[in-house]
């Protein structure tokens, strides 16, 4: 039965919600499973002409937020983070032309979700001033307007980042609702959108991959996939076991073979050559802050550098691509 749907995802046919479920219920060590993971990257290979992607995201700010998600190590709730601080304009000047310098195929501005959005703009401006005219630039902040959103893209973003999470609603205290508005308006706006089935751990269901997965598939992205959740020490959630790579290494297979042919991305972070090995063809550089961090310049623990992350895709067997990313550029 596994071998039937595996197939029929390889002939880039959408699988059935009963479907996308038997695929998640495939045990890690398990013939099957060794077969969804070559049809998995088999699938990437083919989408992305046989290359991969480092995409360096520059966290800009650390703030206690309302929204208190409880996977983040910025929720007022968890009390890691009890003081704000912000990265000097010319500091984020200065990471962004270093990771251009780097090869990075995208850079990413990332903020805490209530940061002043008049502000990120007048940081964006100057970044984008900074950097050669065909950089990729995407944005990776709270929830936005159609308004905002066209003013994004008027500032020389190509894209967004944005994920509706597991446990959105529950484990955050935004609804469902108002993140797939956002993508929506950031799609009126001609903003491209990259998402994941995002942050997993060992507390969620069958089920909920499953919804999630189905919803990173509607919105039609450039790239989706799967990241684990990183417990937070002293947190609710740090209860709950991290899942491992092997497993998110076949759950980001599954949500591979769930998407279709003119989705060219699938991702996975933290970067791991599991992952990569199993169809993850983009990885994530970090400096500055980090929602699963604990220090404010995420480089000195768990962020990887761009050289780090292409080191990892080359021990997977991935071309790095050269230049802007096919993901975002590709309409
Ligand atoms: S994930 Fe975003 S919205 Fe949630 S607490 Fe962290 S910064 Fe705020």
């Amino acid at each position: 039965m596994i071998q039937k749907i595996i197939e029929k995802a390889s002939h880039h046919e959408k699988l059935t919600e009963k479907e996308i479920k038997d695929l998640f219920k495939v045990p890690v060590f398990s013939k099957d499973a060794f077969l969804l993971l070559w049809a998995a990257r088999e699938k990437s290979t083919q989408v992305s002409n046989g290359t991969a992607e480092v995409h360096a995201q520059i966290g800009l700010n650390i703030a206690p937020c309302p929204q208190n998600c409880r996977f983040c190590s910025f929720a007022a709730q968890n009390k890691v983070f009890t003081d704000s601080f912000e990265l000097p304009v010319d500091e984020a000047v200065f990471q962004a032309r270093q990771f251009e310098a780097d090869n990075a195929n995208a850079i990413y501005l990332m903020t805490t979700a209530n940061y002043p959005f008049e502000k990120f703009i007048e940081t964006s401006k100057e970044i984008r001033r900074a950097l050669k005219k065909d950089t990729v630039l995407v944005a990776n902040i709270g929830d936005f307007t159609l308004a905002q959103a066209q003013e994004l893209r008027h500032v020389g973003f190509s894209g967004i980042y944005h994920a509706v999470r597991l446990g959105e609603g529950k484990d955050t205290k935004i609804p469902l609702k108002k993140r797939l508005e956002t993508i929506m308006n950031a799609q009126e706006a001609g903003l491209l959108v990259g998402t994941c089935v995002e942050p997993v751990g060992t507390e969620h269901s069958i089920d909920e991959l499953v919804e999630k997965t189905i919803i990173t598939r509607d919105i039609k992205p450039v790239y989706s996939g799967a990241a684990r959740r990183i417990p937070i020490p002293s947190t609710m959630l740090a209860q709950y076991r991290a899942v491992s790579e092997a497993k998110i290494a076949l759950i980001l297979a599954v949500v591979r073979l769930a998407l279709g042919e003119e989705i060219q991305g699938n991702c996975t972070h933290e970067p791991n050559v599991v992952g990569a090995f199993a169809g993850a063809n983009l990885l994530w550089a970090e400096v500055g802050s980090n929602p699963r961090d604990t220090i404010k310049d995420t480089e000195k623990k768990r962020g990887m550098s761009v050289k780090e992350c292409a080191s990892i895709l080359k021990e997977a067997e991935w071309t790095v691509l050269s230049g802007p990313s096919q993901f975002y550029t590709t309409p």
